[in-house]
């Protein structure tokens, strides 16, 4: 800055025109900076928090122009056990609705539990969670069956109806195109994958379960529940072995985590390696824009690597 900026910068800050602007700035910094005014909007629209990028993806689909929706999952980053900063935890206590899937992310879980008053929304009962990982717990990742996904956005289009009933149509005819398109997605999966040589899907970690019962496949998943886990001792040579006895031909690695493992047992088994997005969170790896574009490009590599007519 030079001398003289410096000087106009001073005699503007000195206008009482702008102090009252600056003490407005200075209050809201106070309170965290989320940009929520108190009434729980934003820019006159509802702000809505979404734990991750696919209740992100599904809540601005169904609220469109009406909402704007922050995740607290950063872009790139992987959801699972992430930590919440303070500013993180004021857009929880200052957002209108807090869209998130209990069980699958703790620290989103406390604070809603403490922050969040009756403005959360846990999407899990509207997602049917009726699958185990092998540790024993719930499998949290519906998304990627396009059916469990378009119930829950059924359900948050309801839930912003409650809030902002005035826009109600808008929210059930916004869903009602996103469940439709869905619904599309679901049958070019069922048909590209209806006749495959290879029904065993080799995966980083174990995302692909709902996928995998709905269109007919078998995951056998190298990781737990979290891509960033180091696997269990033994679970390379396990995955290695079942590849090699059961004529799998490619393995998947994934975007947002490391390609390692994946890549260790395609060198042990002579696999070849493919990407299998789980779309927990886009980044500039992602095969697409947006979770159409990925299971788009999932299928693709699903029918190269399944050998699939
Ligand atoms: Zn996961």
């Amino acid at each position: 800055m030079t001398t003289r900026s410096l000087r106009v910068a001073t005699q503007r800050v000195a206008s009482l025109r702008v102090i009252p602007l600056i003490i407005g700035a200075l209050t809201l910094s106070a309170c965290g900076s989320t940009g929520f005014a108190a009434d729980g909007t934003v820019g006159g629209r509802l702000a809505v928090v979404a734990a991750f990028y696919p209740l992100q993806f599904a809540t601005q689909q169904v609220g469109g122009d009406f909402v704007t929706v922050t995740s607290l999952t950063r872009p790139g980053a992987e959801p699972h056990d992430i930590e919440l900063t303070p500013r993180d935890v004021a857009t929880v206590s200052r957002a209108s609705l807090v869209v998130y899937e209990k069980g699958l992310q703790g620290a989103v879980d406390t604070a809603v539990e403490s922050e969040g008053g009756n403005r959360g929304l846990d999407v899990a009962p509207a997602a049917h969670l009726d699958l185990t990982l092998a540790s024993g717990t719930t499998d949290p990742h519906f998304w990627l069956d396009p059916q469990r996904y378009s119930e829950v956005a059924t359900v948050i289009a309801g839930r912003l109806a409650q809030i902002d009933p005035a826009h109600r149509a808008d929210f059930e005819k916004n869903a009602k195109v996103f469940e439709d398109k869905l619904a599309a997605l679901s049958g070019e999966l069922t048909t590209g994958l209806a006749s495959c040589q290879r029904r065993d899907i080799v995966t980083s970690h174990s995302a692909f379960a709902y996928f995998a019962k709905r269109f007919g496949m078998r995951q056998i998943a190298i990781n737990g529940i979290s891509p960033d886990q180091e696997p269990k001792a033994g679970a390379l040579a396990t995955v290695s072995t079942y590849v090699k006895a059961h004529g799998v031909t490619t393995v998947y690695a994934e975007t947002l985590a490391s390609p390692a493992i994946a890549q260790t047992v395609a060198e042990e088994t002579g696999a070849r390696m493919a990407t299998l997005d789980p779309i927990e969170g886009l980044n500039t790896r992602s095969s697409g824009k947006d979770y159409f574009e990925i299971m788009r490009s999932n299928l693709t590599a699903l029918r190269a690597g399944q050998g699939c007519s």
